[in-house]
């Protein structure tokens, strides 16, 4: 066997692929984090972890680091600031975030301090977001985009943040909203800043595609906006329109369908040109993608990066532009889900495995157990490279044979369990002699799902990867240390829940791209705990994951480097406990202790319970209501 390294590892999982330069690891086999690329400062996950549990913050955690999202927005900035001085292009770009994809306060502010010197702004899709623009936005004239389905309230609070100098821009989602817009413009005497949606026909593809063309949800069709503009001149408000607006879904694959959907947009706003407004920005919307998986041709991946994108964005708007003399508008773009998405990680122990694969095997006495035993036995024994097939099948028969032996009482359970153990160690040892055999790949392939490791983690999908429940996202996962050794083993992964779904079964295959439905893990080390994380879980995870069995928020920490090799928590968020959730669905601390006296009392009268012990049960649930939702070691007192 040649000899393992961490290097190996990193190419193993894929790190290159999707670690983007933030994630890499060091000589001991640890996973590190580099918020500013390779040579700069590094935090070792796995001593964070250490760190963090001796403090008492408790598994699963979840680890923000603003010092990623501070380097993305310098990224998308500088991209398009290439992009423009190479095209000799007259407009300048400006980025806003939209907030939906994560509100946690946090890391909206961070946006907003880092953002402030490139005139950073954010969008926002309905009331409550608004609200919390309109808080968090601090630089003079910031850029605020409003989107979403508006009422009046929401437009009267969006005209009067005008007073608050804000650089609020409405933006007209349906028909409808225009009217109320300049009704409320006039009764609080603030002249509008108008924005409109256009459908367009581009299709975004993947996952997160919205509707297009005449189905779709949002947006002015092509004679709605004829008459919006016919409207706004009768009023004298054309130069309040400002802006168009399209948006055609997130986490686009394909470069291609960006630039159609650019050049549809472009076209819209030649003819706004000349059909008499002055409009000054073109937003294009967000959907600039991420590289989950690194196959460059799945949904969870792209096949362009940050500064193509910035290129076909200024490019195709200025093709479109010259062709129609039209001048060029400045750009504003949404990209959500690229800003935040590498921003946490979700670090998890490992509770449990369940090992099929069984390299060897005991079986004394093996004369004194049942035929079907023996000659399971003797087929483990003949195993070769000759008889594969014939093994194999004989194998899947007397599988069947056992449990139909056992259910008419025919089989004791304690030969029933022999003659399993004699199956596992049988395809153990086929699916290692078909391994690259090409005439087997059939076996091989259908063995090595069989044979998967199952490791039961302390975490939950549908609280913290809901898109990996929902919709097959992919997100890289790996152990976060041991990346010295070599991984021997192959797992997939289920949460606490009591749910089927509850699991993880598609991974990052770094040799061929896309997934595979395994994950290379180390073997057991008794007492020793095995830490993992999820990678890229910053955009749409946290606000979207449900409470599935009553799985809460988790504990949320904020790292940032200090020096070569240290950090700094600067923030813990500490999660839900069991009292928390509980008032979700209405159960109230004070009533359920309550019912759960009246029950001991009973029991005091009845001679079924001593006060002593009605009172360390009360005490234990009582306690029990002030716990974290996870698993949790035993609290030393
Ligand atoms: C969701 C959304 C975005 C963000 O898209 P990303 O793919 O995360 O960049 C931008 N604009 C609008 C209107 C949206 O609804």
């Amino acid at each position: 066997m040649s000899e393992w390294s961490p290097q190996k590892s990193a190419e193993l999982y894929g790190l290159d692929f999707w670690g983007n330069d933030y994630f890499n690891v060091n000589n001991k086999g640890h996973v590190t984090l580099t918020p500013f690329g390779k040579s700069g400062p590094s935090v070792d996950l796995k001593e964070v972890t250490d760190n963090l549990e001796e403090r008492g913050i408790r598994l699963p955690i979840l680890l923000r680091f603003p010092e990623i999202v501070k380097s993305r927005i310098e990224l998308i900035n500088s991209c398009f600031e290439k992009a423009i001085k190479s095209n000799e292009y007259k407009g300048h770009f400006t980025g806003v975030y939209p907030i939906k994809v994560n509100q946690q306060k946090h890391l909206v502010e961070e946006i907003v301090a880092h953002g402030a010197k490139y005139g950073f702004g954010l969008e926002c899709g309905s009331k409550p977001e608004l609200l919390i623009t309109l808080a968090l936005m601090d630089t003079e004239d910031g850029l605020i985009i409003c989107n979403g389905f508006k009422d009046r309230e929401y437009i009267e609070m969006a005209l009067s943040s005008r007073k608050m100098g804000r650089n609020t821009i409405i933006v007209v989602d349906r028909w409808t909203e225009l009217s109320m817009i300049i009704d409320a413009s006039k009764k609080l005497g603030i002249k509008p800043k108008i924005g409109l949606r256009a459908k367009l026909n581009a299709q975004a593809g993947g996952k997160w595609a919205e509707t297009s063309g005449s189905k779709s949800k949002f947006g002015l069709s092509p004679s709605e906006i004829v008459y919006f503009v016919e409207v706004l001149k009768k009023e004298g408000m054309l130069d309040c329109l400002e802006l168009l607006h399209f948006h055609i879904g997130s986490q686009i694959p394909s470069i291609l369908s960006i630039k159609s959907a650019i050049k549809e947009g472009a076209r819209f706003f030649t003819e706004l040109y000349h059909m008499g407004t002055r409009l000054k920005y073109m937003d294009v919307g967000g959907g600039l993608g991420v590289d989950y998986d690194g196959s460059g041709k799945s949904d969870s991946s792209r096949n362009y990066d940050e500064q193509e994108y910035a290129n076909d964005v200024v490019w195709s708007i200025q093709q479109i532009c010259d062709e129609k003399n039209v001048p060029h508008p400045n750009i504003i773009t949404e990209s959500g889900r690229s800003l935040v998405a590498h921003s946490s990680v979700l670090i998890f122990d490992v509770l449990g495995r369940n090992e099929l694969r069984q390299p060897e095997i005991n079986m004394p006495n093996i004369s004194k157990d049942s035929p079907i035993v023996r000659e399971m036995f003797e087929i483990f024994n003949s195993i070769s490279k000759d008889n594969l097939n014939e093994s194999y099948n004989d194998l899947l028969e007397k599988k069947k044979d056992t449990r139909q032996l056992f259910a008419y009482g025919v089989l004791s359970l304690e030969q029933r369990a022999k003659a399993e153990d004699l199956y596992w160690a049988s395809v153990t040892k086929i699916a290692d002699l078909t391994k690259d055999e090409p005439d087997y790949e059939d076996i091989y392939m259908s063995l090595e799902s069989e044979l998967c490791d199952t490791f039961f983690c302390n975490f939950s999908v549908f609280q913290s990867l809901p898109d990996s429940w929902a919709l097959n996202q992919v997100f890289p996962v790996m152990p976060i240390h041991r990346l010295e050794e070599k991984p021997t083993r192959r797992a997939v992964i289920a949460d606490l829940t009591c749910d089927s779904d509850g699991n993880i079964d598609a991974f990052v295959d770094s040799v061929e791209g896309g997934t595979h439905s395994f994950l290379p893990v180390h073997s057991q080390e008794p007492l020793e705990p095995y830490y993992m994380a999820v990678f890229l879980t910053g955009a749409y995870q946290e606000i979207l994951g449900d409470m599935h069995n009553l799985f809460g928020d988790t504990d949320a920490v904020h790292l940032t480097t200090n020096g070569e090799h240290g950090f700094n928590v600067d923030n813990v968020i500490e999660g839900d406990d069991i009292q928390d959730v509980l008032a979700y669905v209405d159960f109230n601390r004070g009533e359920m202790l309550q019912k759960v006296r009246s029950v001991t009392e009973k029991r005091i009268q009845m001679g079924e319970l001593s006060p002593k012990d009605a009172r360390h049960l009360i005490g234990r649930y009582e306690k029990g209501l002030s716990r974290y939702t996870y698993l949790t070691e035993e609290e030393q007192s």
